[in-house]
């Protein structure tokens, strides 16, 4: 509580300040519900694993292609679990403050042009996949100052999704532009889009629109939490428009400050 008096000793006014005790409940709650949903989470593929395990134990072993699959099913769970468990670290490392953003002084055009371009090539190497991936970038140099592997983890969470969440043969378009104060990077799908009741939701730690479908594909519902995060490590925002059955678009907004001496920095992403 805080008394205000006048000059008279009269109370002219009291104000309660409540707002410290609603937000530590606020992150007890949510540090209590990611331990629910951690353990959840890591108790399906441990469970299924050992399913797997004991039929063969009980005699899958001498079956050559049953115990193949098991196997493989077995390893894939086990990557899962891996991910999920360095994506935790990743988190917890933010949560705690240890995770200091290792600057550099990029030309982003250079530095995101690299992005797309090695994401392209490992997407399309898979012979059933046939994106298009296009780009539209400013002419000549914008130079930011960012943590290149960090960023670049966020770039490649997003073009992921943006893959994973659209029918093949689909266009992801790039875009980078800038502002007096804003560097601005839009990474658009025409995928399948997000319904807008989850869209509030997407970045929360382990919310998945289809849990069994995206775990299938992989995912931890944790990617997109881990790009928050990132982001905002580095004083920025991120968004999300979407429309169902049409495409989805995340906007990386960033701060900025225009420079124009580039000569001074070495730009490790040009030949
Ligand atoms: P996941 O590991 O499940 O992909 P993310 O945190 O990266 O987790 O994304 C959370 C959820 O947001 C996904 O499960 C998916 O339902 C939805 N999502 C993310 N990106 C897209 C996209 N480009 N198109 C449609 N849905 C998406």
């Amino acid at each position: 509580f805080s008394i205000f008096r006048r000059e008279t000793g009269d109370i002219s006014g009291i104000v309660a300040v409540l707002h410290d005790v609603t937000e530590s409940e606020k992150l007890e709650r949510e540090q209590r519900s990611f331990v629910s949903n951690v353990s959840h989470e890591l108790r399906t593929p441990l469970t299924t694993i050992k399913s797997y395990l004991e039929t063969l134990q009980d005699g899958a072993l001498s079956q050559p292609d049953l115990a193949h699959d098991f196997v493989s099913t077995t390893l894939n769970e086990t990557n899962h679990m891996i991910q999920m468990v360095s994506d935790i670290l990743d988190l917890s490392r933010m949560d705690l403050g240890r995770m200091k953003p290792q600057k550099e002084m990029v030309n982003m055009v250079a530095f995101l042009s690299h992005l797309v371009d090695r994401f392209k090539q490992v997407t399309n190497s898979d012979p059933t996949l046939s994106f298009h991936f296009e780009t539209v970038f400013p002419k000549g140099q914008i130079w930011s100052e960012i943590d290149v592997s960090k960023m670049s983890q966020v770039v490649d969470n997003i073009l992921t999704n943006a893959v994973k969440y659209s029918p093949d043969g689909g266009t992801v378009m790039i875009s980078l532009s800038v502002t007096p104060s804003q560097l601005i990077i839009k990474i658009a799908d025409e995928g399948m889009g997000i319904p807008a009741k989850d869209l509030p939701k997407i970045f929360d730690r382990f919310y998945r629109v289809d849990k069994a479908r995206t775990h299938d594909a992989g995912g931890t519902g944790l990617g997109l939490a881990i790009t928050y995060d990132i982001v905002k490590l580095h004083g920025g925002t991120i968004g999300v428009k979407s429309e169902e059955g049409i495409g989805t678009e995340f906007a990386i907004v960033l701060p900025y400050t225009p420079y124009t001496d580039e000569g001074d920095f070495e730009n490790e992403f040009d030949d």
